[in-house]
């Protein structure tokens, strides 16, 4: 992940874009999830803006490369997934590409998608079929 501090976005005071200096995200350190607001600070006028973590995400990488829909398996939680596959998450209605694979404590594999509208989002994998039925019928 790039670790750069500064990114161009469209300061509120300014009414342009501007360059704007990361100031802090609201994270504890080593937590797993990534911080859903940070705030950055316009270089311009000083006045700060908490923004959306996923909204940054999306304007660093300006130019994302389509992820084609017909390349996408469908998630479906007792599936298991590899790293860098492309799924369609219908539930969401969005497409993304898988970036991590976990085993939590407890045995459940999740996968972490990079979704192109809404981010980075953990989902389960690899559940098994009798399972679901107990949950769903309780
Ligand atoms: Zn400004």
């Amino acid at each position: 992940m790039a670790k750069s501090k500064y990114i161009l976005h469209q300061c509120a005071y300014c009414h342009k874009q501007t360059k704007m200096e990361l100031v802090g995200g609201m994270q504890n350190e080593g937590a797993s999830e990534p911080p859903q607001k940070v705030w950055y600070r316009c270089t311009r006028c000083k006045h700060s803006a908490l923004l959306d973590a996923v909204t940054v995400q999306k304007e660093k990488n300006g130019n994302v490369v389509k992820i084609d829909r017909s390349e996408c398996l469908e998630y479906s939680k007792e599936k298991v997934y590899a790293l860098g596959q492309s799924i369609y998450h219908a539930g969401l209605d969005d497409v993304g590409k898988v970036i991590k694979k976990d085993k939590t404590s407890n045995g459940v594999h999740s996968i972490t998608v990079s979704f192109e509208k809404l981010g980075e989002r953990k989902l389960i994998e690899n559940v098994p079929v009798d399972t679901t039925a107990e949950l769903a019928a309780s």
